[in-house]
């Protein structure tokens, strides 16, 4: 079901300009969730639906909590707030307006949208080269920490045999489950700069590694874009990828394939 709250309105000091970061003026929220509350509307129950003024009191805070330059970072945090702090909210689009920005023309209003989802990301990781187990441990640590990403669970490690013919250590392997709510194309930045912070270096594919971290699945979105392929493209083939996953999700189903996880 949507659930909306339409022309809230927030004072606060944002903007780029020197004077509009000490002078308040009103921002304006639109905020449109799709909520999973059937139980709650069919019991006419509060507790099994989203309180919409708790979401204008978690706006509120966002938005008095710095100062900041954009509206659509403003419109970002807000989002992210949203889904971290009401499960039942799957999706979440938050307009910001800003009705006196300054500018030497008559207008309206000037908005910026964002618009967040929640999904399961399931990585897999491995390494192969120095202590790999402290930096599976430091990865794991270092995802968990990324805004807008809250791991789940972690499947045990496993030694498993160097594939493709160009490693020659062995790796230890592992899976997440991460709630996700950036792009995919965001959390692949992010996991490649954290690959890059723990030693990765490429230079011959398949070669050992300090680290590697991959996207499986990213909820049930089917990705085929230069430079980021999910699923995975070659999961299905790598022992040291379903093992794992057969640990943190059996049954989860492959969007693509329609394959489920247990009977790889
Ligand atoms: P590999 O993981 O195949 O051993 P790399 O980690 O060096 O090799 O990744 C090579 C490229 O694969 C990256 O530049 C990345 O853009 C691309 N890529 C495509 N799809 C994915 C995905 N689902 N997860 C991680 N990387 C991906
Ligand atoms: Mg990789």
């Amino acid at each position: 079901m949507k659930i909306s709250v339409k022309g809230l309105e927030i004072s606060a000091c944002h903007g780029v300009l020197d004077f509009e970061k000490v002078t308040p003026q009103p921002f304006i929220f639109d905020i449109v969730m799709d909520v999973d509350c059937d139980d709650g509307a069919r019991e006419d129950e509060i507790s099994k639906t989203v309180d919409y003024s708790a979401v204008c009191a978690l706006a509120e805070r966002v938005t008095r909590q710095r100062v900041r330059n954009l509206i659509e970072n403003l419109a970002r945090d807000c989002a992210f707030a949203i889904l971290e702090n009401f499960e039942r909210v799957n999706s979440v689009a938050v307009t910001v307006g800003k009705p006196q920005a300054p500018m030497d023309c008559k207008f309206g209003c000037v908005y910026a949208t964002f618009e967040a989802k929640r999904r399961n990301a399931v990585l897999s990781l491995g390494s192969s080269e120095g202590d790999r187990r402290a930096t599976l441990d430091s990865a794991i640590e270092k995802i968990s920490s990324l805004g807008g990403v809250k791991v789940k669970k972690v499947s045990s490690f496993i030694e498993t045999a160097p594939y493709g013919g160009v490693a020659k250590n062995n790796f230890i392997n592992c899976a997440l489950i991460a709630e996700c709510f950036l792009s995919a194309r965001e959390l692949l930045a992010l996991l490649q700069g954290i690959e890059k912070e723990l030693g990765r270096k490429r230079l011959r594919r398949w070669d050992d590694r300090t680290i590697d971290i991959d996207i499986i699945f990213f909820g049930d979105e089917v990705i085929a874009e230069e430079g980021l392929a999910v699923p995975h493209p070659h999961y299905a083939e790598r022992d040291f990828v379903i093992r794992p996953l057969k640990e943190i999700c059996p049954e989860f189903v492959c969007p693509l394939t329609h394959r489920v996880v247990k009977d790889l």
